[in-house]
C-alpha cells in the first residue's frame, strides 16, 4: 500500500540496502582534526578544540556565550540548576518530548508538569500553558505557586520538536506574567530560527545536543547557550567540578559536576560545524521534495510554521489514524526503510505517570499519527 513511499525514499538515497532514519555524515576535516587532537595529547577535559567549538556555536547561533557539556541532557540539567530549581520545585514541560527533558527536571529533585503541544509546531502550546496557569496557580510575593500541590513552579521548558520552532514570543510573555524562567530545549533545532532569531537564544537560557543522531554530532555532546556573562561563568564552573582556577592548587568551592566535553569530541564538532550550512541546505531541499511528493500521495507532511525557518532535522508525516500509522510503520520497516512513531507521551511512562497534566488532546492526537521518515543528508 505504501510502495510509492518506499520507492521514493530508495530513489533519494539511491540504495536497495537498509535505510536508517538518520545517520551522521563525516565529509569534512573530521579525521584531520581528530589526528591533530591525538598528536597534541590533549584529548580530554581541556584543549583548543573545546574553546573553538564553543566560539563557533556562539557565532552561529548569535548567543553571546556557549558552554560545552558532555551531552545534551547534562546541559539541560545544568540549565535547570542555574535557574535555581531544586528539590520540591515544579517545572512545566510538554508531554510530547524525548525523555531527556523530563529526566533532567527529575535530576534536580523537581517535579515535571506536562502541558499540551500545538498541532502546527508540535511544540508547547502557549494557549494550553495559559489555561493551565490560570486554572492551577496563584502569585504570592511575586512567586508562582501551584494551588493543587502548594509547590513553587519555577520554569517552563518548551522543546523545538524535530527542529520546528515553538511559539517562543507568546511563551515568553506568559513566563513574564507568571514570573517563570523560560528554558529552551533546543537539542533538535540547531539551525532553526523564529523570526530570524536562532532557537535556544530567545529564552532565559537554552541547550543543544550533539548526539550521534542530531544534525551535527560530536559523538556525544551538548551546549548551554546564554547572553548573560555571569550565567556563562557559573555554567562553566559547575560543569568543570567547580575548580578554582590556579596554576597548581587543587581547590573546589562547591559540589559540582564533571560534565565537560572532551577535546576529542570538540575536534569532531569543529569539523562538523564547517559543514552545518551545507547540511541545513540539503535537509531543507530534502524536506521540500518530500512535501511535494506527499502532497500528491494525499499524506500530510509536517512543514515549518509561518514566521519560522526549520532545520528539518527529522522529517515527519501525519497518517489518518493510529491504524494507518501502524500499517505504514510495519510496511516501511519490513521493507528496510526505517520509520519511527513519536515518543510515547511522558505521562504514559512509568516514571512520570503521576505527573500533573493539563489537557493533552493535541499530544494524544499527534502521538497516534506522527511517523518520522528517513532524514539523513542525502548528497
Ligand atoms: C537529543 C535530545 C536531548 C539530549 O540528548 P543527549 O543524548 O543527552 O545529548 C534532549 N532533549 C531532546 C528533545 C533531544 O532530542
Amino acid at each position: 500500500m505504501f510502495e510509492p513511499v518506499i520507492d521514493f525514499v530508495r530513489d533519494i538515497y539511491k540504495t536497495d540496502q537498509f535505510i536508517p532514519l538518520h545517520e551522521p555524515r563525516f565529509w569534512g576535516k573530521e579525521k584531520e582534526y581528530l589526528n591533530n587532537c591525538i598528536d597534541s595529547t590533549f584529548v580530554s577535559s581541556v584543549g583548543k578544540y573545546v574553546d573553538r567549538f564553543e566560539k563557533e556555536i556562539a557565532d552561529f547561533t548569535g548567543a553571546k556565550y556557549a558552554v560545552a557539556t558532555v551531552n545534551g541532557t547534562a546541559a539541560l540539567h545544568i540549565a535547570l540548576l542555574l535557574a535555581g530549581i531544586g528539590h520540591g520545585d515544579e517545572v512545566i514541560t510538554q508531554a510530547l518530548t524525548f525523555v531527556a527533558t523530563c529526566n533532567a527536571i527529575n535530576y534536580t529533585g523537581a517535579h515535571p508538569i506536562l502541558v499540551d503541544v500545538d498541532k502546527d509546531t508540535l511544540g508547547m502550546s502557549p494557549q494550553k500553558l495559559e489555561e493551565f496557569l490560570e486554572a492551577n496557580t496563584e502569585i504570592k510575593k511575586g512567586k508562582c505557586y501551584n494551588t493543587k500541590t502548594g509547590r513553587a513552579i519555577k520554569a517552563v521548558v518548551p522543546m523545538h520538536t524535530f527542529g520546528l520552532p515553538a511559539k517562543l514570543e507568546e511563551l515568553q510573555k506568559l513566563c513574564n506574567k507568571y514570573n517563570l524562567k523560560l528554558i529552551e530545549d533546543a537539542a533538535e533545532s540547531l539551525g532553526s530560527y523564529r523570526n530570524d532569531r536562532h532557537t535556544g537564544t530567545l529564552g532565559w537560557i537554552g541547550t543543544l545536543s550533539f548526539n550521534g543522531n542530531k544534525i551535527i554530532t560530536t559523538g556525544g555532546g551538548g551546549m548551554i547557550l546564554t547572553n548573560n556573562a555571569e550565567l556563562a561563568k557559573r555554567a562553566k564552573h559547575i560543569t568543570t567540578t567547580a575548580k578554582v582556577p590556579h596554576k597548581w592548587e587543587y581547590r573546589h568551592d562547591q559540589v559540582a559536576y564533571n560534565y565537560r566535553l572532551p577535546n576529542i569530541n570538540a575536534a569532531l564538532g569543529c569539523a562538523q560545524m564547517e559543514q552545518l550550512p551545507t547540511f541545513i541546505k540539503h535537509k531543507r531541499e530534502l524536506a521540500e521534495s518530500y512535501r511535494v511528493f506527499f502532497e500528491n500521495q494525499g499524506i500530510q507532511f509536517v512543514t515549518e510554521p509561518s514566521g519560522t525557518r526549520s532545520n528539518y532535522w527529522l522529517n515527519a508525516v501525519l497518517l489518518k489514524d493510529r491504524e494507518e500509522r501502524d500499517s505504514f510503520l510495519k510496511e516501511t520497516n519490513e521493507k528496510g526503510v526505517m520509520t519511527r512513531p513519536a515518543w510515547q507521551l511522558m505521562n504514559e511512562l512509568s516514571m512520570y505517570k503521576g505527573a500533573q497534566c493539563g489537557d493533552l488532546s493535541n499530544s494524544e492526537w499527534l502521538e497516534a499519527r506522527i511517523v518520522n521518515i528517513p532524514s539523513s543528508v542525502s548528497k
